[in-house]
């Protein structure tokens, strides 16, 4: 059982903190601007199995877990604070000013994108691409179904017409044949990479591309083409 004490503070403290606050800064709720909080840190004993949890403690001043220096950075629409590692707290709050600006951003960014991109028919687009990308609902959608699925989102109310982007394709590529006997060999003896001959490399070259080729078809992946708009209406 341990004993308990109580230790006074002593510390020459100044009367005032001197805080040169900017514009959505606030001196720190949770410490009052000091930049220190007194921390539990709580702790149990092995010997006291029957006690759950940790009663006991050992106090001690640490920095303050929600500001640096005694200062937060507030949201400059809603004026609350985010985790203290924000520099730019309204990036992130969720109050409605901040969630506002963020989407017409993102909005605005989006139309640039679609604004720079080449653009192509749908029909043209149904050749090209087996799978078209649609932002918004983030789907990939097979080319010859496009106008039925834009059809069946024109039926809903108060949606806006998502862009439709060309895709790129990629599938499984391994190091050549000459980087994995480099690396292979990167511990052996100093002549071993010189007694591997070249039609040796050839060799497992061939038998890389030919098992390449034969499982390549189950490993395709795709991703936007944002250089490709699809027009849809
Ligand atoms: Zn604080
Ligand atoms: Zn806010």
């Amino acid at each position: 059982m341990p004993e308990k004490v109580f230790v006074d503070i002593e510390l020459n403290l100044p009367k005032q903190l001197e805080k040169d606050l900017l514009e959505n800064e606030r001196i720190c709720t949770t410490c009052k601007g000091l930049g220190i909080v007194i921390m539990d840190n709580n702790y149990g004993l092995k010997e006291e199995p029957w006690i759950r949890g940790f009663p006991y403690k050992h106090q001690s001043l640490w920095p303050c877990p929600d500001c640096y220096n005694g200062v937060q950075k507030v949201c400059s629409y809603c004026g609350q604070p985010g985790p203290r590692q924000y520099i730019h707290p309204e990036a992130h709050c969720l109050c409605e000013k901040a969630t506002n600006e963020r989407n017409s951003l993102a909005a605005k960014k989006e139309k640039e994108r679609w604004e720079k991109a080449d653009k192509m028919g749908i029909e043209e687009a149904i050749k090209r691409f087996k799978l078209v990308f649609v932002d918004g609902p983030d789907e990939y959608i097979l080319s010859e179904d496009i106008k039925k699925y834009l059809a069946e989102l024109r039926e809903e109310p108060g949606l806006p017409m998502p862009y439709v982007w060309g895709t790129r394709t990629e599938a499984l590529a391994l190091p050549g044949a000459d980087s994995l006997i480099d690396d292979a060999c990167e511990n052996l003896h100093e002549e071993a990479r010189d007694n591997i001959s070249r039609e040796d490399i050839k060799e497992l070259q061939e038998l890389l591309d030919q098992w390449t080729e034969e499982v390549k078809s189950e490993t395709i992946t795709y991703f936007p083409d944002y250089k490709i708009g699809i027009l849809v209406e």
